[in-house]
């Protein structure tokens, strides 16, 4: 999420809007991120006919307060939230690794299978997490940014990953990769209301977070309902990205095409 903080004290984007890509393929921690983070920029290009795919590499079966909770009922419910809340950004695929949340790591055989979903989807943009991000305390984010970065590696060189080569699935070289909640933010994605709106409806399918996430960070306290909170306060990140960048609404990325 871009935080204001980032804002206030951020340079002017070095660059801003990529063409619209063919095909793009997020990677996230958990089911939610992708809309949390760069959920406005995904609904953009889907209506401008990018096909998206999502790669989710845990479970989310830790995404509760309730001790109570069954683990596994909660990752089952989580993966119909996410398929649900891709289809309110325009469609596209949703590609589930399974791992156990909270406990996801950079490891060698992680990072060819997200090797494998790269060179099978063949994205011109990749987004994931920032894995440079100082302060951040959820462990998955920083080691779900790592697996983004180093498939992409495993992806693009062909003494990486060299099963994959015997599966037929060739070497591929996507032309960017957006960083989200980044340590440095250098590039912005600008978006309408229509696709804020989007974001916001994807946001609000995964229903079994509303009481941890969605809501909790936006209760003012005044009686407000929550609901109409989190739509403002979505809106307002929205706008303060976009007085960034000098439109109504974006959000704010790291881009990386030059050493790819
Ligand atoms: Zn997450």
């Amino acid at each position: 999420m871009v935080r204001r903080a980032d804002l206030h004290h951020a340079r002017p984007p070095r660059s801003a809007d990529l063409a619209a890509p063919s095909v793009a393929l997020v990677v996230v921690a958990h089911p939610d991120d992708a809309e949390f983070q760069c959920g406005g920029t995904l609904a953009k290009w889907a209506r401008q006919g990018t096909r998206l795919h999502h790669l989710v590499l845990t479970d989310g079966s830790k995404g509760t307060w309730d001790a109570a909770a069954d683990p596994t009922a909660l990752a089952t419910t989580r993966r119909a939230e996410q398929r649900r809340a891709a289809e309110l950004l325009g469609g596209g695929e949703v590609t589930f690794l399974d791992q156990v949340d909270g406990e996801l790591h950079s490891t060698v055989p992680l990072r060819d299978e997200v090797a494998r979903v790269i060179r099978q989807v063949r994205p011109d943009v990749i987004l994931g997490h920032d894995p440079w991000t100082r302060y951040r305390l959820h462990p998955d984010h920083a080691a779900a940014g790592r697996l983004c970065v180093e498939g992409i590696v495993a992806a693009r060189d062909p003494f990486f990953a060299r099963h994959l080569l015997a599966e037929g699935l060739d070497p591929y070289r996507p032309d960017a990769l957006l960083l989200f909640e980044p340590d440095v933010a250098d590039h912005a994605e600008t978006f309408t209301q229509e696709d804020l709106d989007r974001k916001v409806a994807a946001l609000l399918a995964h229903e079994s977070q509303h009481e941890t996430t969605h809501l909790h960070h936006s209760r003012s306290g005044d009686g407000d309902d929550p609901y109409e909170s989190f739509r403002r306060r979505e809106h307002d990140l929205a706008a303060a990205a976009g007085a960034w960048a000098d439109a109504p609404f974006a959000e704010a990325f790291h881009l990386i095409d030059d050493q790819l």
